[in-house]
């Protein structure tokens, strides 16, 4: 039939990215998409799921959003794509530019366009390294990151993230890159006898010397390492730490932008002003690919004070149908109040997770801020001990919602670590809400027979 050629070809042809080759190899592809509707997607069978995490975290305004494929389709049709090289221009670039620049925070006003988050931050990374070369401090090329953070597949980006499978794999790294343990807030306040002050960023800068460093880069909030919030004060903590050791602070804004958490950008949450912020995904609600970098004031008036050619860019940088939706995705969010449903649903979700927590006694630290959600599953939750390595709790919750029309993720990268992911579009209702959390208390009830 029409869906096994299908999957043989894809076994044949299409390499899958962050898959195990081998099980695919085996299995073939876990399911084929074929169309959506909101929060919901359909398989090529017809069988229908509630995305749970807007596919990867992008997929901000669910599926079928007719004014994104308008704008899409007016552009395609007036002019594709043109160049942005050269001095090369378009409207849609231009206006979404300056729309960006009018949500930004601070005086992030001058924005770079890529093709999406690995592209954003690599291109963070060259600038924060050139940024200091035309101030004449050249040896300020080490970038600082946190461990499990996620930053992109390039090689410079693959580095900095900080989930051992994404940057080990291949052997090739950026080495100008150093991993700090996440979220220390006393020893990045300044207190050296913390006991973790040596993982610190503050010990990097304090052995390595501050002129040895051009950037420290983080998500605001942790994704795919499992969905981290950090402590209170830590943001403004670090953001202080770079201020005093003149060195960049890069936001990688790429989950949390436009929305996710409940405000307009991650930092916004804590009232950061990033020097380069780092964006994608919700840019475009996923309907397009585009990505872009964020500079302040200052960073944009040192890089342009170059007098020789920027030798850097890529073909799709400010394509003019990508920016279109952009466009449109931004507009759509303040037109429709986007942000206050992410507020009146995290507290939904709050309470579905509440309910979990009464009636499943495996179900641990769960974190909402707007839609970017998740809980752990312990052995004990009350003494903190995890599940033995061999159960696979996450995976079971995961696997089994699936079965059952819920597609979650499972973030269990890490030893003993069973997190499930759990990020609804943004425009997802209560019920909706109300349907994922039932499809989860089945997937618990079933884990617990399992043990
Ligand atoms: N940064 C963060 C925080 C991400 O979550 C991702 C992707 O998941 C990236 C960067 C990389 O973006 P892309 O996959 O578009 O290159």
């Amino acid at each position: 039939s029409t869906v096994e050629q299908l999957i043989e070809a894809d076994k044949k042809h299409f390499i899958h990215p962050t898959t195990v080759p081998r099980t695919f190899l085996e299995e073939g592809p876990k399911i084929i998409f074929s169309e959506g509707e909101g929060v919901r997607v359909k398989d090529i069978h017809g069988k229908s799921y509630i995305d749970g995490v807007s596919m990867l975290w992008n997929v901000n305004l669910g599926f079928g959003q007719k004014e994104l494929a308008d704008a899409a389709h007016e552009q395609l049709t007036k002019l594709a794509y043109c160049s942005s090289f050269y001095g090369y221009s378009n409207e849609l670039a231009v206006r979404l530019s300056e729309k960006i620049a009018s949500l930004a925070p601070g005086d992030l006003n001058a924005v770079f366009f890529t093709s999406g988050g690995s592209e954003s931050n690599e291109t963070a990374f060259k600038f924060a390294r050139f940024y200091w070369d035309l101030k004449g401090q050249s040896s300020k090329k080490n970038i600082i990151s946190l461990k499990r953070g996620y930053h992109g597949a390039t090689i410079s980006t693959g580095s900095a993230t900080g989930i051992v499978g994404f940057h080990n794999f291949s052997g090739s790294k950026d080495s100008d890159i150093i991993h700090a343990m996440p979220h220390l807030v006393n020893a990045e306040k300044g207190d050296k006898n913390d006991p973790d002050y040596k993982h610190s960023i503050r010990h990097i800068i304090d052995t390595k010397g501050a002129d040895q460093i051009a950037a420290v880069i983080m998500e605001p909030i942790q994704g795919a390492g499992g969905v981290h919030v950090p402590p209170e004060g830590y943001l403004q903590a670090v953001k202080q730490l770079c201020e005093d050791n003149n060195i960049l602070f890069i936001a990688d804004e790429v989950i949390c932008g436009f929305g996710r958490t409940g405000k307009m950008f991650g930092v916004d949450n804590w009232d950061v002003v990033p020097d380069i912020m780092c964006v994608a995904k919700g840019i475009t609600s996923g309907y397009a690919q585009l990505g872009a970098v964020l500079l302040t004031q200052e960073v944009r008036d040192t890089l342009v004070s170059y007098d020789n050619i920027l030798g850097h860019g890529f073909t799709y940088s400010g394509h003019p149908t990508a920016c279109a939706v952009g466009l449109k995705t931004l507009e759509f969010i303040e037109k429709n109040n986007v942000l206050d449903n992410v507020n009146k649903m995290n507290r939904e979700l709050q309470k579905g997770f509440d309910y979990l927590v009464e009636h499943h006694p495996h179900v641990a630290k769960t974190r909402a801020v707007g839609l970017l959600a998740g809980f752990e599953l312990m052995q004990d939750r009350d003494s903190n001990t995890p599940f033995a390595q061999s159960i696979r709790a996450a995976r079971h919750i995961v696997d089994h919602s699936f079965d059952n029309g819920l597609i979650l993720r499972a973030a269990d990268f890490e030893e003993q670590v069973n997190i499930v992911a759990v990020a609804p579009p943004l425009i997802v209702n209560k019920v909706e809400i109300e349907e994922m959390i039932s499809i989860i208390d089945d997937a618990l009830t079933s884990f617990e027979k399992t043990l």
